[in-house]
């Protein structure tokens, strides 16, 4: 399969495992993966907040990503990451179900599976959960306009 830069999140998760899914690195039990990934982490933090280079900690992203990956294929080979990521961020924020978020003015509301579910479904209709109590979206209104 030929990959390029325009692909989707699923399709650089195909290339990572074209690419590895036949090396050492991908027969490594979970734990030694999540040891890997824990240690990239490390890594990116270091380079973050005690080298205060966060050009160079950047060049971590990439590694964390593919050890995540590494990590989740190996617990369960067939995972759609799109799916998953889209399901925990559904083109809203999945508690307050508003685009921008309006959870920081007030308290945050309990995430609803099944309103975490229809912005899943209908990510366009996206500017509130119908449970947002109205003075609440009234007020980011304010806030936003
Ligand atoms: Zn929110």
């Amino acid at each position: 399969m030929a990959y390029g830069s325009d692909q989707r999140l699923n399709e650089w998760v195909a290339m990572l495992h074209d690419i590895y899914g036949g090396t050492q690195n991908y027969s490594k039990s979970p734990y030694e993966i999540h040891a890997h990934l824990t240690e990239v982490c490390g890594v990116y933090a270091k380079h973050l907040f005690k080298r205060r280079d966060p050009t160079l900690a950047r060049t971590f992203l990439p590694k964390i990503f593919s050890w995540a990956v590494a990590l989740t294929t190996k617990v369960a080979p067939n995972t759609d990451i799109e799916q998953l990521i889209l399901r925990k961020f559904p083109n809203a924020c999945p508690y307050c179900g508003g685009r921008p978020c309006i959870c920081w003015h007030a308290d945050k509301p309990t995430l609803d599976p099944e309103s975490v579910k229809r912005l899943y479904e209908s990510p366009r209709d996206c500017r509130r959960l119908p449970e947002l109590r109205g003075w609440e979206y009234d007020k980011a209104q304010a806030v936003f306009s």
